[in-house]
């Protein structure tokens, strides 16, 4: 039994058998062959290449009848690679000359393939790295005679331990045997992390020997409260973790009595919970864990794990849904926050030296206004079916935001031309997640009927610490005097120009800031929906004023560490009687 301690990136508890994923480099040894072999050699390359083919051609037959024919047209490209007679004919021509075996020399031609592709300028072409990639690996597997084995392959639960994951990735655990995931790095605002927690499975990231120490199978335990994973754990550890999880549902049952109680304080000041989603599919979480709304609909997701761009009616019908579904609340859509850790592969981003200070967000979105249009266009046209809100990532300064609301006037302007109805009123907001946004609030205010304060770039910006980098995770401090500030400015600059603001990055959902958060007066918290009913009985306990007292003694404090020890304490004596 060995211990590794890592970062608590989604709360839960669970135990299963550790399933290695990798991106597995194309790694064979040479071997010499005799020229005896040679026809050998070509039967085995031969072979592969037909197994290969008959499990694509396998695959896409199933993926037709589960997901429609358009999706299935995907490995159309799959059995374009695996008719390539360049490649074919040079591994056959060099085992001729190199006699060396197949697979070695298989995989050495894959990698210059794939080596001259990455320098192709065409950004269509250089997509189809993925392709190559992808049907090569799966060559591979079967000169090998190893089994290529993929997510959606999976006939029980499983912990996915892996070096790392992108968000993409973690979207594909979607509906899928995955149980818990551990990774070697990342951080806990990481959106692989925020992923984990909206499919509501344990993760801890940030392990940096977990691929090293654990072995394919191996028995886990995932602690995603603490941050630890047991590998092949004792009788006693099993029953240990089994009491602290029944323990932890009992603490639950008290908060979850509170959740469809209004979230007031107890002198009378109510505050909005809402909720955060990544996916439509949450919608029941957020109205099962007693959520007034959604604080953040993150709509990049709906971009990933495809080859097309989404269409308007695509958008459009997941809008109404949501909208329909959460009326009379109200939800928020935040308009395409692409790149930062987030990158899907119809879009042209050149690799970038800093993504998260790279060509993201809304300045993606003023660079493209195609792409933009199609999505405020679907935000519109469901704005008829139910309460809907708009918000703008990433705003920097007063000009962009101009230019964001222009191209909204224009595409309202376009709709209306066509006849096409919508919420002439719809609100529209601000992310305030960019140091620059948070000390001019004051001047974007006048200019959007909201703001919603993103804790999770406004940290990692103002402390110049990587949200996805487990190395500067301990200087990732939401408690920063900094940070504490700012969040103090950006509220009383909304509250001065008549404004409400809200907070959707996940200190709002963090049960230690609650206190400061709503005593510096914050007038909506969105958060995870499964933290909703903690969060709504500490602010059902205290007095507001109260929460001021806490908020002010805070702000008087010099480090992040004596803010963290303050609150923790003044939290403790809120909760005395519920552990
Ligand atoms: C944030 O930055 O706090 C936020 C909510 O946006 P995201 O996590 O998607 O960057
Ligand atoms: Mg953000």
């Amino acid at each position: 039994m060995i211990e590794l301690r890592g970062i608590p990136a989604a709360a839960g508890i669970t135990i299963g058998p550790a399933y290695k994923i990798g991106k597995e480099e194309f790694v064979v040894s040479p071997q010499p062959i005799n020229q005896d072999d040679i026809p050998l050699q070509i039967q085995l390359f031969e072979e592969a290449l037909i197994k290969t083919r008959k499990e694509i051609i396998e695959l896409q037959k199933q993926i037709a009848k589960e997901m429609g024919q358009e999706e299935a047209e995907i490995f159309d490209a799959h059995l374009l690679v695996l008719e390539d007679r360049m490649l074919i004919e040079e591994v056959i021509s060099r085992l001729k000359r190199e006699h060396l075996n197949v697979a070695y020399i298989f995989s050495e031609v894959l990698k210059k393939y794939v080596d001259v592709f990455s320098k192709i300028e065409d950004s269509y072409l250089r997509e189809r790295i993925v392709d190559i990639n992808d049907v090569g690996r799966r060559i591979l597997h079967n000169l090998l005679g190893k089994e290529y084995k993929t997510l959606s392959d999976l006939k029980e639960k499983v912990v996915v331990v892996a070096h790392d994951l992108s968000p993409s990735d973690t979207v594909a655990m979607h509906k899928q045997n995955v149980c818990a995931f551990v990774t070697d790095i990342g951080g806990k605002t990481s959106h692989t992390a925020i992923i984990a927690k909206s499919l509501e499975i344990p993760a801890v990231v940030g392990t940096e020997h977990a691929t090293a120490k654990i072995k394919n199978n191996d028995m886990l335990i995932v602690d995603g409260n603490a941050g630890v994973v047991i590998v092949n754990p004792d009788k006693q550890t099993i029953e240990d973790y089994r009491q602290e999880e029944e323990k932890l549902k009992g603490i639950a049952g008290r908060f979850l009595a509170v959740k469809d109680l209004a979230c007031v304080t107890l002198d009378g000041r109510s505050v909005n919970i809402a909720a955060n989603i990544e996916f439509p599919e949450e919608v029941p979480s957020v109205k099962i864990h007693g959520a007034e709304g959604i604080g953040l609909y993150r709509t990049e997701f709906f971009y990933m794990n495809r080859k097309d761009l989404p269409s308007e009616d695509e958008h459009f019908q997941a809008y109404k849904y949501v909208a329909e579904q959460m009326y009379p609340h109200s939800v928020i859509i935040r308009t395409l926050d692409l790149g930062g850790d987030k990158f899907i592969s119809q879009f042209e981003i050149p690799r970038q030296m800093q993504p998260f200070l790279g060509w993201r967000a809304i300045r993606f979105c003023l660079a493209r206004p195609d792409i933009f249009k199609i999505q405020l266009r679907a935000i519109l046209r469901a704005s008829l079916y139910g309460k809907l809100k708009l918000m703008y990532p990433m705003i920097s300064g007063i000009e962009e935001l101009r230019q964001a609301n222009k191209i909204l006037e224009e595409t309202k302007q376009e709709l209306k031309e066509e006849g096409v109805s919508f919420d002439g009123d719809i609100q529209v907001g601000a992310m305030i997640e960019v140091p620059s946004a948070a000390m001019t609030a004051d001047l974007l205010a006048g200019e959007v009927d909201f703001f919603s304060i993103g804790t999770n770039d406004l940290i990692q910006y103002s402390l110049a610490v990587d949200r996805t980098n487990e190395k500067v995770a301990y200087l990732y401090e939401p408690t920063h005097p900094a940070v504490l500030r700012m969040i103090k400015n950006i509220i009383e600059a909304a509250h001065n120009a008549g404004i409400w603001v809200g907070m959707c990055g996940e200190m709002a959902g963090e049960p230690a800031f609650a206190l400061v958060l709503l005593g510096l007066g914050l007038d909506e918290f969105s958060m995870p929906p499964q933290v909703i009913p903690q969060i709504k009985y500490i602010i059902r306990s205290v007095t507001f004023k109260q929460a001021q007292d806490i908020a002010q003694q805070a702000l008087r404090l010099s480090s992040g560490r004596e803010v963290e020890a303050f609150i923790q304490s003044e939290l403790k004596k809120i909760l005395v009687n519920v552990n």
